[in-house]
């Protein structure tokens, strides 16, 4: 009993066939730099690697390429279900929704929301269709478990109209990891389901915070689109919206240029000039890298301070929870973080640290209450999970 799950980004579908309660995974694989002569499909099966050249293929390509190996493989009789990962879902969906020809029409109203990321993950359903005509295919929505914010959360102080007539309001993403990994810290830590009070941080190529009041999203950094919030690998994360007009101005370029800088220039890449990879950013401010080393403090800055804002809707802290390939990997920005924060009663644990709190629940602080633990996400189990259960509802 398994489950697809299809993830259709810009210039890749990465995919996984899962069993959603063992939660082994018979392979995975991303088909890469799509639409480029030197596209392939890549995939792990027992720990195995392989590839295969797929040249020029755009995403339809990828896809059948995809469905073609899981044939090869004999891995779809066992299929129960194909789980989509959509990232925009605007406040349409609230929860993971059966494809139906009412969800698509929704997806496809969020374009303008998603324009990056919507069009991709529209081909893959349709294709998906295609290929498995048979089996219920499932939409998992990045923004669906912010949708629970309250107005005061999700409302940006501008004029209402925006809102009411172009939907401008804080979304929120990555809402499949923030749940994932606040379910698996109630079991870690042992806090109640019913009561708790955790802020989860994302921590990856794109980082998002979430504040988690009882199972439910009240409020989060990222917003319209994922450029809002902290710093991260290429985006700047918040800066006054006046630098794009004066920037614009002083270059004689044209203001989306200084958008897409902002997007893609920025972050960690942007202030060291060097990289985008935390671990590259780590050794250069190791070694003495003036910009490295700054890019890693604002880093670490103003995480801390989001972190912390991230606070006032919960009232007091149970948890906080590292997570992402920085959150779960880097032992030196888990540790001035928690630093940042020593007033709300964290103190870091530095060999439980060292070692990614394995030996102790993932906790990586000295207290229980609060403390700060690590726990590693699973956006693909999470999505064979949601999959499976409305597929069983069928
Ligand atoms: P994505 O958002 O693309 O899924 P990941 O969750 O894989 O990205 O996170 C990528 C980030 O994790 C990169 O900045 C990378 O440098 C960082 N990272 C991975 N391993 C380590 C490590 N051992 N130390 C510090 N950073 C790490």
């Amino acid at each position: 009993m398994d489950v697809l799950v299809l993830n259709c980004g810009s210039s890749s579908v990465k995919f996984a066939v899962i069993d959603p309660v063992s939660s082994q995974e018979e392979v995975s694989g991303i088909a890469q730099r799509l639409g480029a002569p030197e596209a392939s499909l890549d995939w792990k099966r027992h720990g195995k690697k392989d590839t295969r050249p797929t040249p020029r293929a755009g995403h339809e390509e990828a896809l059948r390429a995809i469905g073609n190996l899981l044939n090869e493989l004999g891995l779809t009789d066992e299929l129960i279900g194909v789980g989509h990962r959509v990232v925009h879902g605007g406040s349409k969906f609230s929860g993971s929704m059966a494809i139906t020809p009412e969800v698509i029409a929704m997806v496809e109203e969020c374009i303008p929301l998603g324009p990056l990321h919507n069009p991709p993950n529209l081909v893959g359903i349709r294709v998906a269709q295609e290929l498995f005509p048979g089996l219920p295919q499932v939409g998992v929505f990045d923004t669906a478990f912010h949708q629970t914010m309250p107005p005061v959360a999700y409302t940006y102080p501008v004029p209402h109209e925006w809102l009411e007539a172009h939907s401008v309001r804080r979304y929120g993403f990555h809402g499949t990891s923030h749940r994932f990994v606040a379910k698996q810290a109630l079991h870690l830590t042992g806090l109640s389901p019913e009561k708790h009070r955790l802020v989860t941080a994302h921590l990856g190529n794109g980082c998002s915070c979430a504040a988690v009041r009882d199972g439910k999203s009240v409020d989060t950094t990222m917003g319209l689109t994922p450029l809002e919030g902290v710093m991260m690998g290429t985006r700047s994360g918040s800066v006054d919206p006046a630098i794009i007009d004066h920037v614009a101005k002083a270059l004689g370029k044209p203001e989306r240029e200084i958008l897409d800088a902002l997007n893609k220039k920025s972050g960690l890449l942007g202030v060291s000039g060097l990289s985008n990879d935390m671990r590259t950013i780590e050794d250069a401010a190791a070694r003495g890298h003036e910009r490295a080393r700054l890019a890693f403090d604002i880093f670490c800055y103003v995480l801390a301070k989001s972190l912390a804002a991230l606070v006032v809707p919960l009232g007091h802290l149970d948890a906080l929870v590292f997570t992402g390939g920085i959150g779960e990997n880097s032992v030196a920005v888990r540790a001035r973080t928690v630093e940042h924060l020593g007033f709300l009663g964290l103190t870091i644990d530095p060999h439980a640290n060292a070692t990614h709190g394995r030996s102790q629940n993932g906790r990586i602080t000295e207290e229980i209450r609060p403390q700060a633990l690590v726990v590693p996400t699973n956006e693909e189990l999470m999505i064979a999970q949601d999959t499976a259960e409305i597929a069983r509802r069928r």
